[in-house]
């Protein structure tokens, strides 16, 4: 008698540079994985389908992750695409459908911050966090809120990179954002970084005021979600936060400004502010969960 062969799960994490593509039995045993760059949808969808192909015949659903903005609303006609986005040739790409029609498997569809912030949730540093908040700094800013398990959508789906925080009154810089100029993503993201004081951020981690003014924006932020949402923790990653300081510099100022108002033991505790535990693998994990919900 031959062993059974168990069933595969698909995903794919659709990122502003790169997707990368995985098949495995659950989040935990990813069996193959690849990576290939964002160029245009044409081939960038067909790479992850040639990938994929291969397995068609043993896979049962598959998830996908996708940069943003995105429509996740099951009723809407363009449900499955990505909407209008500055990123060049992508918008109303018809993600969902693609894979849909090419391998004829249930597909799970969210934002590629939702699937980080699941993963964390489901294997990370989020485990029995309600809500968790997860806040990304990287190129750009995003956010996702895990409430009871499962991500907020709404109408839209949180772009937490887009609030409005107060510039501190020694910043002149104009902001990166195409739309508001100053927002968090326009004042506090890497390319925001690298365009106020000349050098990426690598390059300036001996110099104190960079993560000053980057904690104190950060610290806003993490006031105004606590405020809004309550969260048990806020996981803050992406390349920015690989200053490893600046976890405890944004912690201290987050306690200074709320001036320990409508705090729990849980919000005023160091790792109330975590990094994330599965790093780079938060988002394809995540993926994995959500395309593995559609078989329960
Ligand atoms: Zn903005």
């Amino acid at each position: 008698m031959s062993p059974t062969i168990p069933k595969l799960i698909g995903a794919i994490e659709g990122g502003g540079t790169k997707f990368v593509c995985a098949v495995g039995t659950d989040a935990l045993n990813i069996s193959h994985s690849t990576t290939i760059p964002t160029t245009t949808p044409q081939e960038t969808l067909q790479k992850c389908l040639d990938f994929f192909l291969p397995f068609k015949k043993d896979l049962i659903s598959l998830g996908i992750g996708c940069f943003g903005p995105i429509d996740l609303k099951p009723t809407s006609p363009t449900y499955g695409h990505i909407l209008n986005t500055p990123k060049k040739h992508w918008s109303q790409s018809d993600v969902v459908g693609y894979f849909s029609r090419k391998l004829g498997v249930p597909i799970a569809w969210d934002t590629d911050v939702n699937a980080a912030a699941l993963g964390e949730w489901e294997h990370g540093a989020g485990q029995n966090c309600n809500p968790l908040v997860y806040i990304t700094v990287g190129t750009g800013v995003g956010g996702a809120v895990i409430v009871q398990g499962d991500p907020i959508h709404g109408a839209l789906h949180p772009e937490m990179g887009h609030i409005l925080i107060p510039q501190d009154p020694s910043d002149d810089f104009p902001g990166i954002c195409p739309f508001h100029g100053n927002c968090l993503e326009g004042l506090a993201s890497g390319t925001a970084i690298a365009e106020r004081w000349k050098k990426p951020g690598q390059k300036l981690s001996v110099n104190p005021e960079v993560w000053e003014l980057e904690a104190t924006y950060l610290a806003h932020a993490v006031l105004n979600l606590s405020m809004i949402l309550s969260p048990e923790r806020i996981i803050l990653g992406g390349g920015v936060m690989q200053q490893t300081h600046l976890h405890q510099l944004v912690h201290q100022k987050y306690l200074h400004l709320s001036q320990n108002y409508a705090l729990s033991a849980i919000n005023r505790a160091e790792n109330y502010l975590s990094a994330p535990f599965l790093g780079n693998r938060a988002g394809i994990c995540g993926v994995m969960v959500l395309a593995s919900r559609l078989n329960c």
